[in-house]
């Protein structure tokens, strides 16, 4: 049998950090590629963001965590299911970190990847911003006493040639796996998902405060006809007062919400979109099967 030196490796990796410590960017510039919707979106539910990066010598599936503002402490019930289950599904755990900064939110980011029991590494980013590259020594010497980390690697997420030595060292810690995805792929996301995460942004920007958490956007139908989009979506809110708030007056927040999303959707898909939009007020949408299986709750 022949045996290669370096054998095939493929895993997950659970991205954590506080906010604003670059973790969209890491992502984008480790796949190579803008992944459109990166940004940190507190209303994200089961579902995450996966980057891959796939290089001849493994593939690393990358799961950016929500990094909520308030830190981990404040995460819903939504958002704590989805980084706990990043981190179950996860081979490999990443601390992003800001150099020179060291917060309550990063240390609560770190005792996340603690209890998680996976391997960790920690990533310093914006390395770029420090000029004297000696004073980043104690920081770095001090966050390697902080735990258990196979390696401590100091970044500028911009800087093609750091992603390419991150990637070096992470890609041996995976296990020996075959690739999941083809290669070409570098997220799983397709637009069905993005109109969803767009539609739900909308609702979060018009209502804000107003809304809890337990909305939810089903789309019903996706075609594609002589270079128009037409979508046709549910949202389900739960309360019948909460059906009427999305509505608005006469149906004039509905309206804008359907307005703007459809805007959006048209710069991702650079095509004309046609959205329709209604509310469905059910109490029970979180235990009804067909709508949890439209919403991609299938497992
Ligand atoms: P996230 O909230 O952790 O996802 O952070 P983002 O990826 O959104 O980045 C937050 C800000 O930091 C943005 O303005 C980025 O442009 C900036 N940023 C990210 N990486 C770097 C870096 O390596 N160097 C510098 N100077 N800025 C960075
Ligand atoms: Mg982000």
């Amino acid at each position: 049998a022949l045996e290669t030196a370096h054998p095939y490796r493929s895993g997950y990796v659970a991205l954590l950090g506080r906010p604003n410590v670059g973790k969209s960017t890491l992502l984008n510039h480790l796949v190579g590629q803008k992944i459109s919707i990166t940004a940190p979106r507190p209303q994200t539910t089961r579902d995450q963001i996966l980057g891959i990066l796939t290089r001849p010598d493994g593939q690393a599936l990358f799961l950016d965590t929500p990094g909520v503002h308030g830190g981990y402490r404040s995460l819903n019930r939504h958002l704590l299911r989805a980084t706990r289950g990043a981190m179950e599904s996860a081979d490999l755990g990443v601390l992003v970190v800001e150099a020179m900064l060291w917060m309550e939110d990063d240390a609560e980011a770190l005792r996340w990847l603690q209890r998680s029991g996976l391997p960790l590494l920690a990533v310093v980013n914006k390395i770029d911003k420090i000029k004297a590259k000696e004073r980043l020594f104690p920081y770095l010497q001090n966050l390697t006493e902080r735990a258990n980390f196979v390696a401590v690697v100091p970044v500028s997420a911009r800087k093609t040639s750091d992603m390419e030595k991150l990637a070096d060292i992470l890609i041996p810690l995976l296990p020996t796996a075959p690739a999941i995805f083809p290669e070409d792929q570098v997220t799983d996301r397709n637009l069905r998902f993005m109109a969803a995460e767009i539609i739900r942004e909308q609702i979060f920007r018009q209502l804000g405060a107003e809304l809890p958490y337990d909305t939810a956007v089903a789309i019903e139908s996706y075609q594609v006809e002589n270079g128009q989009q037409r979508i046709e979506a549910t949202i389900y809110c739960r309360r019948p007062g909460q059906k009427a708030i999305i509505l608005g007056e006469g149906g004039s927040r509905l309206r804008v919400i359907g307005s703007r999303a459809r805007e959006a959707l048209q710069q991702l898909t650079e095509e004309r979109v046609w959205l329709g939009l209604w509310v469905k007020q059910k109490e029970q949408w979180t235990e009804d099967t067909h709508i949890l299986r439209e919403l991609g709750y299938d497992d």
